[in-house]
């Protein structure tokens, strides 16, 4: 265990979900965080499945990779993008894997006979889960716990917290209630009823909630905030207001502004001397908010009609565009409408392409002619994984004269398998976790554009995906002008690709994305943005 007396907080949500507990809760981390305080957040997932790498981005989202090749849920890329430290497997937890390892256990007769039920062995995988991070020395742990209070899946997250309340002791943990205050037009009116309820849902499993967070459209009026506090038992400036905000990294300022970190903070009996510093937070805001230029960005995907599928791509050209002083504005472009007939009609504005990551055939055929309409009509492209993968088949197919050219993943017979499948994926059968996943060390070529955006020879990206540029066409990449300017220095994998005679033909086959915080945007959105401006120019 640690050194250290560890504070736990416990986030819960009541009402109804999507009220944006990823963003409290990190907002809350960055403003201890910039107390001093090491923090870090975890969530906890009630649905089944041992991880969110086998769900359909159209049902949950984006999934988020971590370093150590955790696929996680899309609120880890919040808690890193707001506290710009990494996460890992420990901090994303979901039910499917706490039975799978009690499950395990029980195989191995760990129990001793026992009967193995919810209460204790469910909810005591469920507290070791929560307290394996304070091995990790750190002051706080913020965790969140999925779905709405009242839900029968959460029951036993709800009770392990209860549990952990009590052993934990006076002022070492605390729960925060994020609540929905819905409005009554007709009425002109906040309602507190649903939010009474579902604190007193929580009291029917034994737990008081010590603060509420109020979700609301209109500010909350003085009498409103005293029967919430009343009624719900806490102190007066412990019913915090998170009122909608035009951007989610203005939710950290709005919230300082009520003291909802003192407010914390007195709770686990810390001290409050020092204020947050957010000064450099609020200067990327500001930049955010008053940008000089303007960029249009197309994101050809098939996920696009769910924007959180593409999180992480969308919230680093925040953070580079801030960075540069520049909107990007992005124009969603379903790949499965493009055709030969649409291209200069869909194009027309945009002054640079991003090719997505993605999985199956569906879409391909358009996405194979984004890339050539970029590269003959000289307009900056990045792609990600998928959109590398693409740009290789789209070169190998109109510039070396393959017709038949192709990825394994879309046609296993082709003639020209230029994307191929890696060679320790052959023999995978199982879908969950078998990637290749996680951070990979990759080395640049000296001359590469590459190495000088990064500014570095050597660098570390997070990868997720099965299949990989075929090295047997690498030299007749290379004699045509396409450059494999990055690889993985101990397999060889070919990890990057950019056209020589081009002003900026960029494939990379691991994830950017992922490690684009506020604090440190990413080189590789920063020079596509850059490059997008000279074009328009
Ligand atoms: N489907 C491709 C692969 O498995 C690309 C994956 C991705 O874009 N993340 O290699």
């Amino acid at each position: 265990m640690s050194k250290k007396n560890t504070k736990y907080i416990f986030v819960t949500g009541g009402v109804t979900s999507s009220l944006g507990k990823g963003i409290v809760s990190a907002s809350l981390g960055l403003l201890l965080k910039s107390r001093g305080f090491n923090v870090t957040i975890q969530k906890l997932d009630p649905y089944i499945n041992i991880d969110p790498g086998t769900l359909n981005p159209y049902e949950h989202g984006e999934c988020y990779v971590t370093e150590d090749g955790a696929e996680t849920d899309l609120d880890l890329g919040h808690y890193e993008r707001f506290l710009n430290a990494p996460t890992s497997q420990n901090n994303n937890v979901t039910t499917g894997r706490i039975y799978q390892t009690v499950i395990e256990k029980e195989r191995k007769g760990d129990f001793l006979g026992k009967t193995v039920q919810v209460i204790p062995h469910i909810t005591n995988e469920i507290k070791r889960r929560i307290k394996i991070l304070a091995k990790e020395d750190y002051d706080i742990i913020i965790t969140e716990i999925g779905g709405t209070v009242g839900d029968i899946e959460s029951l036993p997250y709800i009770e392990s917290v209860r549990q952990l309340k009590w052993e934990l002791g006076e002022n070492n943990s605390m729960v925060i209630h994020l609540t929905l205050l819905p409005y009554l037009a007709a009425s002109g009116e906040l309602k507190t009823k649903p939010s009474q309820h579902s604190v007193r849902q929580l009291m029917e499993s034994g737990i008081q909630a010590d603060v509420l967070v109020c979700r609301t459209e209109h500010e909350i009026p003085k009498d409103q905030r005293a029967k919430l506090a009343q009624f719900c038992n806490v102190p007066l400036e412990n019913v915090i207001e998170c009122m909608d905000a035009d951007t989610i990294y203005q939710v950290p300022l709005e919230l300082q502004k009520q003291k909802f970190d003192e407010v914390v903070l007195k709770e686990l009996d810390l001290p409050v001397h020092k204020t947050a510093d957010l000064k450099d937070w609020k200067t990327f805001l500001t930049k955010y908010k008053n940008p000089k230029k303007t960029v249009n960005i197309a994101l050809v995907g098939k996920y696009v009609s769910l924007q959180d599928s593409y999180k992480s791509i969308v919230e680093a050209f925040i953070h580079a565009g801030a960075h540069l002083e520049t909107e990007v504005k992005i124009s969603w472009v379903y790949s499965g409408d493009l055709a030969a007939d649409n291209l200069e009609k869909t194009f027309k504005e945009v002054d640079g392409i991003l090719i997505a990551p993605g999985f199956g055939d569906r879409g391909i055929e358009g996405k194979v002619l984004a890339a050539q309409y970029a590269r003959e009509n000289g307009i900056p492209l990045l792609g990600i994984c998928l959109g590398m993968q693409i740009m290789t088949i789209e070169f190998a197919r109109n510039v070396l004269g393959m017709k038949d050219a192709n990825s394994m993943e879309f046609d296993v017979n082709t003639s020209e398998p230029v994307i191929s499948i890696m060679e320790d994926q052959k023999n995978v059968v199982e879908k969950g976790g078998t990637m290749r996943l996680g951070a990979w060390k990759c080395t640049l070529r000296p001359e590469s554009k590459l190495a000088k955006i990064y500014a570095s020879q050597d660098i570390s990206e997070r990868h997720r995906h099965r299949y990989e540029f075929n090295s047997e066409y690498q030299e007749v990449f290379e004699q045509n002008g396409m450059m494999t300017s990055g690889f993985n220095p101990d397999t060889k994998l070919v990890e990057t690709i950019e056209l020589k005679n081009h002003p900026f033909f960029v494939g990379v086959q691991y994830h950017p994305e992922y490690k684009s915080t506020v604090e440190n945007p990413h080189p590789l959105f920063k020079e596509l943005i850059r490059q997008c401006s000279e074009k328009k120019k």
